[in-house]
């Protein structure tokens, strides 16, 4: 019997300026400014006056995985004995787009079958997701460094991880193809030979 999770929102990041540490914020602000004369805007209108600040603010909360070790996430908690799969779906990302600095924002659903009893926290697996989805990427990389980091860290007999998300880049600009979703998936160990228990990973991601 698998065990299924919905999972919960991650924690909200604290302080306007977590994260900020080792941020250059002057730096992105200067460059804000230019991004406002270059689209022909008067930075120094009353509306636009704090948007550099906040801009830069933003990027560096979005950047907060890059300052952070995500390995941390994965430490298996003592003394236990499942060893069945168990599943957390819908853990909430948002991503940067490493080619246009455009917001991705979705879904990712982790699969393990842990080993020796080794499981994490649930709330571990959302920080982990967290930790890389908050620097500049793409899907894939993202998706397979979360399987990866999850298989090398807890060592289980497998880990399946799926991304489904949509690109602002693709969605709002350039193709423009609203409401579509790209769908990643990493698979590790074990759920690789074995189709039967992949496919009841994948069913139970599905069901709603
Ligand atoms: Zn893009």
């Amino acid at each position: 019997m698998a065990t299924s999770y919905s999972a919960t929102e991650p924690d909200e990041g604290s302080g306007e300026n977590e994260g900020a540490r080792g941020v250059d914020l002057e730096k992105i602000e200067r460059g804000v400014r230019l991004i406002l004369e270059g689209v022909g805007e008067d930075a120094e209108r009353p509306g636009l006056q704090r948007t550099p600040r906040r801009v830069a603010e933003m990027y560096a909360e979005l950047t907060e995985g890059m300052r952070e070790d995500p390995s941390e996430h994965v430490r298996a908690l003592p003394g236990d004995r499942h060893d069945e799969m168990v599943i957390v779906k819908d853990i909430h990302f948002a991503s940067l787009c490493e080619h246009h600095l455009a917001p991705f924002v979705g879904k990712c659903h982790i699969a393990y079958i842990p080993k020796e009893g080794r499981i994490v926290g649930l709330s571990k697996l959302a920080r982990l997701v967290e930790s890389f989805a908050r620097r500049l990427q793409v899907q894939e990389r993202l998706t397979s460094e979360i399987a990866d980091t999850l298989f090398g860290g807890l060592k289980p007999v497998g880990v399946m991880v799926v991304m489904e998300a949509e690109h602002t880049c693709m969605t709002i600009r350039g193709v423009k193809k609203p409401g579509a979703t790209t769908i990643t998936s990493a698979i590790r160990g074990g759920f690789r030979k074995d189709s039967r228990t992949r496919a009841e990973a994948m069913a139970l991601i599905r069901e709603k």
